[in-house]
């Protein structure tokens, strides 16, 4: 029969489920340490004071133009994919005329248009995942009906990366053209990141096993405060000269802008007639589910990539971000410590970026919401530098009633 009463419940994403139990809640001591978006000292939203200055810019430049409103190429603004690819890739690190690179709806969008052309031109038998991985991973590759499967990551018991379970798996149950989705930095959920020589293993094995790597890089700068670090594994990929690869790229958390939806996919090819071949792929699916990516965000980050005093600014906002985050790690640890908590808390502040995976059983969780009112997603992750005053993410203020 006809009707959406047929139809299968499917429960919120965790995330907006732990919104709305907190929202739901009367204590005046509520805390949430869930979403992954950065607050100032205050628990304030935090608008760059390098994009805030570009804005005022703005006004005066770009207010005037008729062609404000107009409609983008359906690649995106052209300028603002030139410039975002060689901050992720580093000016020199292929042929230019090797990459495709489309504007897209910030770092989901470009997931779904890379997972989307990906599925259609590999046909992979599966994407691989990390085990954990950002929850819309396997929500985005489930929608375009790749099978996903899990190499093992968190090592629970060590609280680090179990990267032997993980080498394994991948050596022995991959096939190839499958496709590996990598965490360029700032693993999410875990915040812990392979070593430089665990990353070339991993491209080894990509490399022996002929799997395609698929980049998520949603933390440049942000994770270590060094754009090029941030960005270290990717490029030593890139540097093997062998493997055609994917990136999507996000400017969410690095200049603050969430809601603008900044972003682009990146696609490395092996020539610049695969290259064309894919842009045409590529700009076809775009068409066919946004037609042209959003003005206004690419217009304001490209001015930060371009103009060397703006940029200079944000080197400073990024420091700002990451240092911070770093102190309120070392404050929870040191609160932890102080209050005899049982068990071992270093990671919390050997982890990077701005998820630290606590460890905490599901149970344990439930546990300190209940009685506490502190609420943690189920997984045990916490947002470090998280959200509004009193209400969200671990500030100076409220980082002695979080530890305790
Ligand atoms: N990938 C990862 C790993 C993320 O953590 C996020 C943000 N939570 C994203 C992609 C995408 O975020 P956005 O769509 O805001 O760029």
């Amino acid at each position: 029969s006809y009707g959406f009463s047929n139809l299968e419940a499917i429960p919120l994403d965790p995330h907006y489920a732990l919104k709305e139990a907190f929202a739901d809640d009367p204590s005046a001591k509520k805390v949430i340490l869930g979403s992954g978006i950065y607050r100032d000292g205050n628990s304030e939203p935090w608008v760059l004071p390098s994009i805030e200055e570009r804005k005022a810019e703005k006004e005066v430049d770009e207010h005037k133009s008729s062609a404000r409103y107009e409609y983008l190429p359906i690649s995106g603004y052209a300028p603002f994919v030139t410039v975002a690819r060689d901050l992720l890739f580093g000016r020199y690190g292929a042929k230019a005329d090797h990459f495709v690179s489309l504007q897209t709806i910030s770092g989901t969008g470009a997931n779904s248009l890379g997972a989307q052309f990906l599925s259609k031109s590999l046909r992979p038998s599966a994407v691989w995942l990390s085990n954990p991985s950002w929850v819309n991973h396997s929500n985005i590759w489930g929608l375009v009906g790749v099978k996903v499967k899990y190499y093992p990551y968190w090592d629970a018991q060590k609280k680090t990366l179990d990267f032997d379970s993980m080498v394994k798996k991948l050596e022995t149950e991959t096939v190839s053209g499958d496709v590996i989705l990598l965490h360029a930095c700032a693993h999410n959920p875990t915040g812990v990141d392979p070593t430089k020589e665990q990353w070339a293993k991993i491209a080894d094995i990509c490399e022996s096993r002929g799997l395609f790597p698929f980049f998520d890089s949603a933390y440049q700068g942000f994770a270590s405060g060094d754009l090029d670090e941030d960005a270290w594994a990717l490029r030593h990929f890139v540097s093997r000269g062998t493997l055609e690869l994917v990136a999507a790229q996000s400017f969410s958390k690095n200049m603050g802008l969430y809601g603008e939806r900044v972003g682009a996919l990146h696609l490395l090819t092996s020539s610049p007639e695969a290259a064309a071949k894919a842009k045409g792929h590529l700009c076809q699916l775009q068409r066919g589910q946004i037609s042209q990516p959003p003005r206004r965000g690419a217009h304001l980050a490209t001015a930060i990539l371009t103009n060397q005093v703006l940029f200079q600014k944000w080197l400073i906002d990024l420091h700002e971000m990451s240092s911070r985050i770093k102190s309120m790690r070392q404050a929870l640890y040191e609160e932890l410590v102080s209050l005899g908590t049982p068990g071992k808390w270093e990671h919390i502040i050997s982890q990077i970026g701005m998820f630290s995976y606590t460890g905490l059983s599901s149970v344990q969780v439930e546990t300190i919401q209940s009685e506490s009112h502190v609420y943690i997603l189920k997984s045990g992750r916490i947002s470090v530098p998280g959200c509004e005053f009193s209400f969200e993410g671990v500030n100076a203020a409220n980082v002695k009633h979080v530890a305790k």
